[in-house]
């Protein structure tokens, strides 16, 4: 697992402010951000860009995270983070699968 910015460090059932703050700029610690969370089988990670100073970065989420991410998305009312749907390439339950 390599080639990411970042690891998210949040738990399954933290506050969604705590989770959007795991993608908060690096650079001028915006929370005002657009993340879009990109499924595979092996790693999982959102892709970050901040509004305020444009910087794009990569985080890496584990499973339970993901699955956060996509039951229990940090919504418009409690955060200024938006997630975009998840494009689930290659997952075992997706609907797009990639042709081996
Ligand atoms: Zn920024």
């Amino acid at each position: 697992m390599d080639g990411f910015d970042d690891v998210a460090r949040f738990r399954a059932d933290d506050d969604p402010q705590l989770v959007a703050a795991s993608f908060a700029c690096p650079v001028c610690l915006g929370l005002d951000g657009v993340a879009r969370l990109l499924i595979e089988r092996d790693d999982s990670e959102v892709e970050c860009a901040c509004v305020g100073c444009g910087t794009a970065w990569t985080v890496a989420v584990d499973p339970a995270q993901v699955m956060r991410l996509v039951l229990h998305p940090p919504t418009a009312e409690e955060t200024r983070l938006r997630l975009l749907t998840p494009r689930m390439a290659d997952a075992p339950w997706s609907q797009h699968r990639r042709a081996a």
